[in-house]
């Protein structure tokens, strides 16, 4: 049964042929069987009508030749009758007159061969005259006859025909025909008769043609006894029929009739049709057996239904195999409408008339379409959407489908697309178009699609990756060939150590510094001895803890600014050098080192810090001794304006003002100066909590932060940083001071200190919302009595800045300004994480 709504059904025209040819067996069915029914019955029926017809005309004939001949014997007998004397039936009879009476019945016996003796009678029965064919003078007596009597007894009486009787001339059977001779009181004074030939009727009714089961019976309809019959049954003459439908019809008193009935005698059922002979009580009856006058229709309806059987039975079984074939294609149906379901492409056939007559689900969805039923039914090109490659829709250009369609050739298409009827986006596709020939031309096309939009995409991403990578191999390339010419000239000794310290590769620097002929010689070697590495103990490498060791362990770059390598010749070097991991998908496999040799630089730095302390001392002293006159000057120029006090005038007092002023001022700078000189001078670090630096300057600065009303917030996990605790407190309350000094006035200030840790160290901020410093000026203003604003409006020496930059740099950091949000200003230092190098 086809039940399911869906793109593998049958179509309605197959359902419909199916319709159709059921309905056209079944017609044919009814068909034969009418046909057959209808020759059947009317073969049976015009059977039985000729039947009928047969009987009744033999009937009939038999009829009128019987009547003729009783007749014409009759009327012979009563020709005879005047021409009988007295005399003659008294006996007295010549010979002569016997001659003359006798010749003259013999003349009318002459070709009438249905009588064969005609004899005349005495008042006694006794024979006078006779002629004919059998014993003509033959000499009996009938006065014993039944016939005899009824005309003796009965003077009413001048015709009687009689039963069958043995003639008493004849000696064999006969029918007596008698009229009587009389006188004028009606007395019987002799008798005329005729034996009636049986034996030519019985001939005549023997030629008759009434098949092999007809019948013929001649009957007298007084006492219906059997005269003659066909069949002839020497035994049956003379009785009566006792049963049988005929008995009723012959006793009914009807001149003719006819109907169906089984035999009394042999119950063989026959049409019978029957007359009775007109002035004689006999009855002539011919039947016709049903099985006689059916045989040809028998024969013709055993044919015909021998034929309508075979028909049926062909019919039937080229309806069950039709069935079979059905059921075959429904399952092929099915299995094909599951495929359709299944299949991961699109799948559409379209007629030669492209209009599309089966979609499955995913042919739908990827168009767009909300069911299959949508696309059935629509142009193919409309339904698919269809665009070349070239953009322009199939039906302005050369069409694969419409081309298949046309010669038949299968066709690969992968760069073409069909359309999203929903939102009409170009869908790419791959596709394939095949099609079946029917008699050289096609009967449709089935596409076979599927949306190639994330391939194209994939493909697309593959393109860029190829191309990035294309790129970055380029890149590569340029950064190796940059490489290596930076390791072939670089002025630093580079080296690869591999997991295990030996030696991998040196540049032409590292061979030179440690006074190999080629960096080649190096290779392969263990890297301590290479290097003659020594720690800043004085250890060799292998007694203590080696950086490079350790980073070949942690992977953790190092710079180490105080150890020494040893050259080829055995000259000690020092070196300040940077290791860092080699690793592959984070895995060390090696290290890098990088150094040079710092005994030049050493010797600088001494020379550095011996001026540097010589220019300290310096300062110190300048400073300590520039202070004492200005001290002088001071103290002077107020005795002189105590003295003077009265006299001066305004002028004069404000220049005394202004000379007291600059010298305060002078003083200032002066002690800043110093401040700044004495940074760096503690040589050992010590561990400093910044949320403690931090919560010293604040204190330092209680009574600016009372002034500016300012909101303070410190950040949690502020870190704790090896280095000068004075230092930075000076660092934190510098930095906050001005965030307070140069705070906006149309806002309260607020002041937020964080830190964030970095990969090898901490990054403290100080934010404010005060005034802001230009990006131009926000390196300048780190330098030495680099001021931004005028003193008039902030006061300051412009040095507190730099000093914070000297403090930070002293621990090893780096300090800059970047914009805060809304205006103000982010100041950022950072803190190296872990032991702090001097570097004055
Ligand atoms: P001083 O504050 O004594 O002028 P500094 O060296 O501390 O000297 O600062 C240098 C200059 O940087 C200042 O004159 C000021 O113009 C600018 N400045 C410093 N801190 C800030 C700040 N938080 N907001 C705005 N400007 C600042």
């Amino acid at each position: 049964m086809e039940t399911a709504e869906g793109p593998g059904r049958l179509s309605p025209s197959q359902l419909q042929a199916r319709d159709r040819s059921g309905l056209l067996i079944v017609s044919a069915l009814v068909a034969i069987l009418g046909l057959f029914g209808y020759l059947f019955w009317g073969g049976y029926g015009s059977s039985h009508r000729e039947a009928l017809s047969t009987a009744n005309n033999l009937a009939t004939v038999l009829t009128t030749t019987i009547e003729a001949a009783l007749d014409r014997a009759q009327s012979d007998l009563r020709v005879f009758v005047p021409q009988i004397t007295a005399e003659d039936l008294a006996g007295q009879v010549s010979p002569a007159r016997r001659a003359d009476i006798e010749a003259r019945m013999g003349n009318h016996l002459r070709s009438f061969a249905a009588v064969l003796n005609y004899r005349v009678f005495d008042a006694q029965g006794q024979t006078i005259f006779g002629a004919g064919s059998v014993n003509p003078h033959a000499s009996f007596s009938v006065a014993d006859r039944a016939w005899f009597k009824q005309l003796h007894d009965d003077p009413d009486r001048d015709l009687v025909v009689s039963e069958v009787v043995i003639g008493k001339g004849t000696l064999d059977q006969t029918v007596i025909v008698a009229v009587p001779i009389r006188d004028g009181e009606r007395h019987l004074r002799g008798a005329v008769n005729a034996s009636v030939n049986l034996a030519y009727f019985q001939s005549l009714i023997d030629s008759l043609d009434i098949g092999p089961d007809g019948l013929v019976a001649v009957r007298r309809t007084d006492d219906l006894r059997l005269i003659l019959r066909r069949p002839a049954q020497v035994d049956m003459v003379n009785t009566a029929v006792a049963k049988g439908g005929l008995t009723g019809v012959l006793r009914s008193g009807r001149s003719a009739g006819e109907g169906d009935f089984p035999s009394g005698v042999d119950n063989v059922v026959r049409t019978y049709a029957f007359r009775i002979l007109h002035g004689y009580s006999v009855a002539v009856i011919v039947a016709v057996a049903v099985d006689d006058y059916l045989a040809p229709w028998r024969k013709q309806a055993a044919l015909g239904g021998t034929a309508a059987v075979t028909l049926i039975l062909a019919l039937v079984v080229l309806h069950r195999r039709q069935e079979r074939v059905r059921a075959r294609l429904r399952a092929m149906n099915r299995r094909l409408q599951l495929v359709l379901e299944a299949a991961a492409e699109g799948i559409v056939e379209i007629d030669a008339g492209y209009r599309v007559v089966l979609a499955n689900p995913v042919a739908a969805e990827t168009l767009g379409w909300p069911s299959v039923e949508a696309m059935v039914g629509m142009e193919s090109h409309e339904a698919l959407g269809h665009l070349l490659a070239d953009g322009r829709s199939c039906v302005e250009g050369i069409c694969s489908i419409r081309q298949t369609l046309q010669d038949g050739q299968t066709r690969r298409v992968f760069d073409e697309c069909f359309r999203d009827a929903a939102n009409g986006t170009p869908v790419p596709v791959e596709y394939v178009v095949s099609t079946q020939m029917v008699g050289g031309a096609s009967d449709g096309a089935v596409v076979v699609f599927h949306d190639i939009r994330e391939r194209k995409l994939a493909e697309e991403k593959l393109n860029r990756v190829v191309e990035d990578l294309r790129r970055s191999e380029a890149a590569l390339r340029a950064a190796g060939a940059r490489l290596r010419m930076v390791l072939e000239t670089a002025a630093e000794g580079i080296v690869g150590i591999d997991d295990e310290s030996r030696i991998i590769f040196a540049n032409p620097a590292a061979a030179h510094i440690l006074g190999w002929p080629s960096p080649e010689a190096m290779l392969g070697e263990p890297s301590p001895e290479i290097l003659g590495h020594r720690l800043a103990d004085g250890r060799a490498c292998r007694e203590g803890c080696c950086p490079i060791v350790a980073t070949l362990r942690d992977g953790e770059t190092r710079r180490i600014a105080n150890e020494s390598f040893k050259g080829r010749n055995g000259t000690v070097l020092p070196v300040e050098y940077v290791v860092a991991a080699l690793e592959v998908a984070g895995v060390v496999i090696g290290a890098i080192v990088a150094f040079h040799d710092i005994t030049e630089r050493r010797g600088l730095e001494e020379e550095l810090q011996r001026s540097n302390a010589e220019l300290e001392q310096f300062a110190y002293v300048a400073s300590h001794d520039l202070r004492q006159p200005l001290r002088m000057v001071s103290s002077y120029l107020g005795l002189i304006e105590r003295k003077l006090g009265a006299v001066l005038d305004e002028d004069t007092r404000t220049f005394m003002d202004f000379a007291v002023g600059g010298a305060k001022r002078m003083d200032r700078l002066i002690l800043d100066l110093l401040e700044y000189s004495r940074i760096g001078k503690a040589r050992q670090p010590v561990p400093v909590p910044l949320a403690e630096a931090a919560a010293i300057a604040l204190n330092n600065l209680t009574v600016a932060v009372g002034e500016a009303n300012a909101e303070i917030v410190v950040a949690e996990g502020l870190p704790t940083v090896a280095g000068n605790p004075m230092e930075l407190t000076r660092l934190f309350q510098n930095l906050i001071g001005n965030a307070l000094k140069y705070r906006a006035p149309e806002r309260q200030a607020r002041i937020e200190i964080g830190c964030r840790h970095g990969r090898h160290e901490w990054l403290i901020s100080v934010m404010d919302n005060g005034i802001g410093i230009a990006p131009a000026d926000r390196e300048r203003a780190f330098g030495i009595f680099q001021r931004l604003v005028p003193q008039e409006e902030y006061e300051g020496t412009g040095i507190g800045l730099a000093i914070c930059r000297k403090i930070v740099e002293h621990h090893g950091g780096r300090i800059w300004i970047e914009a805060a949000e809304g205006g103000g200003s982010t100041f950022l230092f950072t803190l190296r994480d872990g032991s702090i190098v001097a570097v004055t």
